[in-house]
């Protein structure tokens, strides 16, 4: 039976990593019919809305969504498209998983770690004014509920997966009020559900020196909006970068898969974006919907690939000197 799952291609490298992600999912053999819809900075141009109201309802419709990056104007114009997919379909959890891969260089190689961050409220808000010329305000919002659900659901995915510790990083010493609410609700979940998992809390500066100095140390680390986005590329840079680091935003009822990386407009239209990150999002995508067989087959194909260690498959922000597509056929051939 063939698979209905939504794609964003994007913006930047968008559509040439999301490209050679369909081609591996169907390599891997998995039957898609993919639903091909507009959103960031192309759609503004092709259809005068950067998320299209009939994007949004084909994602809640049917429930699974592979994205390509979208870029974000800075300092004005549209709100970030991201943004406002993540709040329209309530997509409030962030899950990164961070690990070393074979023959990707990297200064450590025992990181295994989880970053988990909440993505509807914080900074992102997108509740900002000028209070008299000159004055602006950008407030950072949290609420007992989201905090709530945040840590609920970390829990939970970390005892799903067999895992033993929650790091909570904050900065509570300083937001007391918001950053404080955010750790009291982890620290109770904790308690009243959790007591067997280990439970830290550590404040997000000293946090970060601990991340570059010991990344081994930590298993999931749990944040709020603005710092799970940090530190998800503080994470990247441990293990050989942006390319290759997938994500998944998934609640229960919806979840959209993308790499951790924007649309890099830098590379964009060379050929040479590392795809790998867009590849590990889809086969995040297939262990959700089921498709785990599949998924195990993309991860046995890429690790057989970087493991080979030839420079001419691999693209140069992981040391090779080959391109988007010749990581692709590469991974099509192992997985042929
Ligand atoms: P945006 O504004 O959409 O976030 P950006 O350029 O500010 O885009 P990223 O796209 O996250 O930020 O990328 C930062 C840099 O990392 C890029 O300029 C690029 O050099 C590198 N990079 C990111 N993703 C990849 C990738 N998939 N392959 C190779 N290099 C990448």
């Amino acid at each position: 039976m063939s698979e209905t799952i939504c794609l964003i291609r994007g913006d930047g490298i968008g559509p040439e990593v999301t490209s050679s992600a369909v081609r591996v999912v169907a390599a891997a053999g998995v039957d898609v019919e993919w639903v091909e819809l507009p959103a960031g900075a192309s759609a503004l141009n092709e259809h005068g809305q950067a998320l299209p109201e009939r994007t949004v309802a084909a994602i809640m419709g049917h429930k699974v969504c592979l994205k390509g990056p979208l870029a974000t104007p800075i300092g004005g114009g549209f709100v970030s498209v991201n943004v406002q997919l993540r709040r329209r379909l309530g997509l409030y959890a962030a899950v990164r998983p961070v690990r070393n891969l074979p023959g990707v260089p990297s200064r450590f190689d025992d990181v295994e770690l989880v970053v988990i961050r909440e993505n509807t409220e914080g900074l992102y808000s997108g509740l900002e004014h000028e209070v008299v010329p000159g004055v602006v305000e950008s407030l950072k919002v949290a609420t007992l509920s989201a905090c709530t659900r945040i840590a609920r659901w970390a829990f939970e995915y970390t005892e799903s997966r067999g895992r033993k510790k929650v790091t909570v990083f904050h900065k509570a010493n300083i937001m007391k009020m918001s950053d404080g609410l955010f750790i009291r609700c982890a620290s109770k979940i904790h308690e009243a559900f959790y007591p067997d998992i280990e439970y830290e809390e550590l404040i997000i500066d000293n946090g970060c020196m601990h991340l570059v100095a010991d990344p081994g140390r930590f298993d999931v680390l749990l944040m709020e909006n603005l710092y799970g986005d940090l530190v998800s590329d503080l994470c990247a840079g441990l293990v050989g970068g942006l390319g290759v680091v997938p994500a998944g935003n998934i609640v229960d009822d919806c979840a959209v898969f993308e790499p951790v990386h924007g649309s890099a407009p830098n590379i964009a239209g060379k050929g040479v974006a590392n795809p790998l990150a867009c590849i590990m999002s889809a086969a995040m995508m297939l262990n959700h919907m089921g498709q785990t067989a599949a998924a195990e087959r993309i991860k046995t194909a890429y690790n057989a690939v970087l493991t080979d260690g030839d420079p001419a498959l691999r693209t140069p922000d992981i040391g090779g000197r080959g391109t988007t597509d010749s990581f692709t056929q590469a991974m099509v051939a192992a997985l042929g």
